[in-house]
């Protein structure tokens, strides 16, 4: 199957310092492009160590937009509607409020999911606080703790509602929602969308334009491969960025922020949804493993990652399933991320067991489940066998038993 695969030079274009290290997962952080090592280097010595101030003049300035426009080739978006700053928790609070206080008082609900991602939820209590009126919170109940409940959602959608906010790939399950028909039964209630797109870009293929999607946010660490806590990404639908203010108003948001007048008027477009100065180091970084993606093709991508979870399922059957594993994502492809997660009543010894005797770099999400990332762009079909029998072999040999008390802070 890897020699087959017309996508495997490309793992040749990340750095690999231990080749038998089998890494699974970049649905977490993703690997480092080794055009990024020449890049930090340019930019701390040149850019930095010799252009000092004149760089901003020399393309820091553009850099937020530029990479943004880059991401918005990934996800349906068009140019001017996607620009890198901040996190995706502090993306999620701006574009939030701002929709919420647009909309008149009688919309005051905001649906989620109980498969959110915790900070997204915590958000949204804080914008209940902040709103200035009374918000009501309504987090609909998975049926299963794996899969979306789509009709109890659509159920729930009516003029009450402000905002849905879900992410679009769940981060335990890896459950992916449709994109274009939730955002569409909302819109037949006048309630607007708000996706988080963390677990989706760069693996599950995204159209915010089809859908007309009103607001989006995500990573850029996870599959694009941007380098720890890089900036993440917000999206905001053209039509829109004239009406939203945003409630995080600093001087890099304003119009001729640099004439330093003292009344703030936003800036023209997306940028009016900028702050502070950007983190240059970081926000230069999410650029090559972003090109990486748009040179390989997320068709292709998708294609290669959904080869991949058939014989990663297929090896569950025959090897795990009888070792007491049991399935924690859909069966079903259409409803799959490009992650899969495994229970087992000893998720978090094996884990660790792998990560200590079998160098194998997967995660776990409490309460019982081994997550394998498949990052299709350096994942060989290899990684994903190899995978599964050291998993089946720190089972069999009980290697797990001496971690059972051990908790480490991220996992
Ligand atoms: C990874 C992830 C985040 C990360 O948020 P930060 O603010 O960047 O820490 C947010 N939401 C989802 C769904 C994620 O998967």
């Amino acid at each position: 199957m890897d020699r087959e695969d017309p996508l495997a030079p490309f793992a040749r274009r990340f750095e690999r310092p231990d080749p038998d290290l089998i890494y699974v997962d970049g649905n977490s952080l993703g690997r480092l492009p080794k055009d990024s090592i020449a890049l930090a280097d340019e930019i701390v010595r040149h850019q930095w160590g010799d252009r000092l101030i004149r760089s901003w003049n020399e393309g820091w300035l553009e850099l937020q937009e530029r990479i943004g426009n880059k991401i918005a080739h990934l996800i349906g978006a068009e140019p001017g509607e996607v620009i890198l700053a901040d996190s995706t928790s502090v993306n999620l609070f701006k574009l939030a409020l701002a929709a919420i206080r647009q909309m008149p008082d009688s919309r005051r609900v905001i649906l989620s999911d109980t498969l959110n991602f915790p900070s997204d939820l915590h958000i949204m209590e804080g914008i209940a606080q902040l709103a200035g009126r009374k918000i009501e919170l309504k987090w609909i109940p998975s049926p299963d703790g794996c899969h979306g409940p789509v009709e109890a959602i659509v159920s729930a959608l009516d003029e009450k509602g402000a905002l849905l906010t879900l992410s679009h790939t769940v981060f335990k399950s890896g459950y992916t929602y449709d994109l274009v028909h939730l955002t569409r039964a909302a819109q037949r209630h006048g309630v607007w969308t708000l996706w988080d797109l963390s677990h989706s870009v760069g693996s599950v293929p995204v159209d915010l334009g089809k859908a007309g999607a009103e607001l989006a946010v995500g990573c850029t660490y996870k599959y694009l491969n941007g380098g720890p806590g890089a900036p993440a990404f917000l999206y905001v639908r053209k039509d829109l960025q004239e009406v939203l203010a945003n409630p995080i108003s600093g001087w890099i948001g304003r119009d001729r922020f640099f004439e330093f007048d003292l009344d703030y008027r936003p800036a023209f477009g997306i940028r009016r949804f900028l702050t502070g100065t950007p983190p240059v180091l970081s926000t230069s970084l999410v650029e090559k493993g972003v090109d990486l993606l748009i040179e390989a093709g997320m068709k292709a991508l998708r294609q290669k990652a959904q080869r991949q979870i058939r014989l990663l399922l297929d090896l569950y059957e025959a090897h795990l399933r009888p070792l007491g594993f049991t399935l924690n994502s859909p069966q079903d492809p259409q409803f799959q991320g490009s992650h899969i997660s495994l229970g087992h009543p000893h998720a978090l010894g094996i884990d660790l067991a792998l990560i200590h005797e079998m160098k194998v770099l997967p995660d776990f999400r409490a309460p019982d489940n081994i997550r394998i990332g498949i990052a299709p762009l350096y994942n060989s079909f290899w990684d994903i066998y190899e995978t599964v029998r050291r998993i089946r072999q720190v089972v069999e040999e009980n290697r797990f038993e001496k971690y059972e008390q051990d908790r480490p802070e991220v996992t």
